[in-house]
């Protein structure tokens, strides 16, 4: 037996000890063909069904109609800050929500090629909330407006969505994809990179609207080109073939789950759990992110000091509890729990948590 740790990273990720056994198994002949996934064409039909599950999976959990395309490009959500705006700035107005980090890199990756309106921003307050609704203000011709659903550093997230009449809404899910139910129809465009709750690193999902698609700006180079991906199944080039791969693996267990409302509900019970037991002892745990946003996903706290949070994080590894460390621009703890971390492990985290603090 292997000795595997709890796994809290923020990603790469933990991902379902099922499906890493699965990958095993098939690892030296995938399905009788005698050879391994990474080691066939992407042409091949080994590699092709393999690829058609994994979207028709995307399609059937999160309840898209077939005016949506599912597009698995390579490189990242940091890829998607850039293509985005090169696909769909045309010279118009682009506007951002700044809820945190990442949202923030989108924003400047956008102003490299289109002009930029700040729909919101909190980074005046530490990034600790998203907006309220009536708080966005945007051009009603803006080419589009881009959120981030999950601020995986900060640990807030958006339990509401704004209605933009008809400007394009875009989101980076990276955090908080396949984590929950959500209204996808009101989305143009949706990006996540698969290593928090999908998978391997090395490929983000992509889902796009047909009619927004078709307003993608036409003389990109075609690799920078949604449509390309689109037109091609994601395979107009080599794709991360094991990425999409154990993407598919993970999604087919989502679906053993119970889906979306499956994962949720679990999803519901951890942060239930960890929110509970940080505000049981709110004068010695303090939730870093406002209330009415805090994230399930990543949980952000502090500790009185500094001095106990090191020690906190150093018991914490010495007892198997792994990643806990906050991202180096905010500090303190981050407790990222994605799918892949099971409510045991939540159960083990408070455990571990009150005796740190009885002795602490
Ligand atoms: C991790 C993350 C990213 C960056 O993803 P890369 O794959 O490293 O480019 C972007 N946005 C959010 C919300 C993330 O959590």
């Amino acid at each position: 037996m292997v000795n595997r740790k709890v796994n809290f990273n923020p990603g790469p990720a933990a991902i379902p000890l099922e499906v890493l056994k699965i990958a095993q198994e098939e690892l030296l002949d995938f399905q009788n063909s005698g050879m391994s996934i990474l080691e066939t064409s992407h042409r091949a039909k080994e590699f092709e069904a393999v690829n058609d599950a994994a979207i028709a999976l995307v399609h059937e959990l999160f309840g898209l109609g077939s005016d949506y395309h599912v597009l698995f490009v390579g490189g990242g959500a940091s890829m998607q800050f850039a293509l985005v705006p090169m696909n769909f700035a045309n010279d118009q107005t682009v506007a951002y929500i700044d809820t945190g980090e990442f949202a923030n890199k989108a924003m400047k990756e956008a102003q490299a090629v289109a002009k930029v309106h700040v729909a919101f921003s909190s980074k005046e307050e530490k990034y600790r909330r998203v907006p309220k609704m009536n708080e966005i203000k945007f051009p009603q011709d803006a080419a589009y407006l881009h959120l981030c659903t999950n601020n995986t550093i900060e640990g807030t997230q958006f339990w509401e969505l704004p209605d933009t009449g008809n400007v394009p809404l875009i989101a980076d899910m990276s955090s908080d994809i396949a984590s929950r139910r959500i209204d996808f129809k009101k989305f143009s465009l949706i990006y996540a990179g698969a290593q928090k709750n999908l998978g391997p690193a090395g490929v983000a999902l992509v889902i796009v609207r047909d009619d927004f698609l078709a307003k993608a700006k036409k003389t990109l180079p075609v690799i920078m080109n949604y449509k390309t991906y689109a037109d091609n199944k994601s395979l107009y080039n080599t794709p991360p073939v094991f990425a999409v791969y154990i993407m598919k693996l993970v999604l087919e267990w989502i679906k053993g789950k119970g889906g979306l409302a499956g994962v949720e509900k679990i999803n519901e019970a951890k942060k239930n759990l960890l929110y509970g037991a940080i505000d049981a002892n709110a004068d010695y745990y303090k939730g870093a992110a406002d209330k009415a946003c805090r994230s399930w996903m990543n949980v952000t706290l502090r500790l009185p000091t500094e001095e106990l949070e090191n020690k906190f994080i150093a018991d914490a590894k010495s007892e198997g509890l792994l990643g806990i460390k906050g991202h180096r621009s905010v500090g303190g703890i981050r407790v990222s729990m994605y799918n892949a971390v099971s409510l045991e492990a939540i159960r083990v985290l408070t455990d571990f948590m009150k005796q740190f603090h009885k002795k602490n």
